[in-house]
């Protein structure tokens, strides 16, 4: 490993001016979860790294506002996250997933902002974050903007941020009538990281026809991708077996899917026929059982 230099700032706005617009070498750190594991094979040779850990309290809060949204802090751990009567009680769907990303060693120290901002398009939080209509907060030195989290992933490890912006929190929607679930399909243990990840988010007419609906996938592509063909071909429909056959039939076809380690393309392509219709009956059941994957 070369040397590199660390310093330890105690506000964001401290820690966006420690880093060098142009420099890919200086970096932030959240938990080093994913950056040490990048620094030991040397994909990441950095100069200096910016830990955020002494960073004010405020930005490892986790809140829901007046109006319902939920504000993760960039710095929240993912353990804060899986453990919070919050998030349990208003946005199930995240509960359950934490409980099997990666391991609790990993979730103690790995943050909400280095989660969003790894890219690896394998994560977990990513595609569900993104069916759930969230978007982050980012901080530079010119102030805040607004990021959606699926416009937040440009391809494997690349986000929408400048190299001297911080991702200071994520803000989820409330769920109101919607319903939602994540597949996560793995190869091996539950928690290793997927082959396929599906999150689904759905709300229901009187009829009984799906009035919303929001698909998108991680693991098959470079990025998170939403299956914006299948959601428009589903909205509007009872989704029966037949309906959610045809969706999954369609969701195959229309993707170019990459294989990895973890499933060739083909593998993944019937994971896909198999778990559109899956998923979608798990969010509509969570509505009876208050379960869901
Ligand atoms: C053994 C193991 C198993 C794993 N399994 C899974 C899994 O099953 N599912 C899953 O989803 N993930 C998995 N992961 C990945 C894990 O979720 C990430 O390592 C973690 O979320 C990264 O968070 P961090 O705070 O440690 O980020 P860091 O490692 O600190 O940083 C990651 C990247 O984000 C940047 N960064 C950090 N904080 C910010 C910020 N606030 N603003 C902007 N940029 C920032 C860093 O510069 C770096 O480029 C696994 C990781 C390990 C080590």
């Amino acid at each position: 490993m070369t040397p590199f230099d660390f310093v330890r700032p105690h506000s964001l706005s401290q820690a966006v001016a420690l880093l060098d617009p142009d420099d890919p070498h200086v970096l932030p750190v959240g938990g080093a979860t994913a950056l040490i594991q990048m620094m030991k094979v040397g994909v990441l040779r950095p100069t200096r790294l910016v830990f955020l850990d002494r960073v004010e309290a405020l930005h490892s809060e986790i809140r829901v506002d007046a109006q319902g949204n939920l504000h993760l802090g960039g710095l929240a751990r993912l353990s804060a996250l899986e453990h919070s009567s919050l998030v349990q009680q208003g946005w199930p769907v995240l509960t359950r997933a934490l409980h099997n990303l990666a391991n609790v060693r990993v979730r103690n120290v790995a943050t909400v902002g280095g989660c969003m901002a790894h890219a690896d398009p394998h994560m977990d939080l990513p595609p569900i974050l993104a069916a759930l209509g969230a978007h982050a907060v980012v901080l530079g030195p010119t102030g805040e903007r607004v990021v959606s989290i699926e416009a937040l992933h440009l391809g494997y490890y690349e986000v929408a941020l400048a190299r001297n912006e911080l991702i200071a929190k994520v803000v989820v929607p409330p769920m109101g009538p919607k319903l939602a679930a994540y597949s996560k399909v793995t190869t091996r243990v539950k928690h290793d990281w997927p082959a396929l990840g599906l999150a689904v988010s759905v709300a229901l007419a009187d009829d009984g026809c799906l009035r919303e609906v929001s698909l998108v996938l991680g693991a098959v592509m470079d990025k998170p991708t939403r299956l914006v063909s299948v959601e428009d071909m589903l909205r509007g429909t009872r989704p029966d077996d037949k309906v959610l056959r045809e969706a999954g039939a369609v969701a195959a076809a229309s993707l170019d899917i990459v294989g990895d380690t973890h499933g060739s393309a083909s593998y993944k392509k019937q994971l896909l026929r198999t778990y559109i219709g899956r998923t979608v009956r798990v969010a509509l059941g969570a509505a009876h059982e208050g379960i869901a994957q």
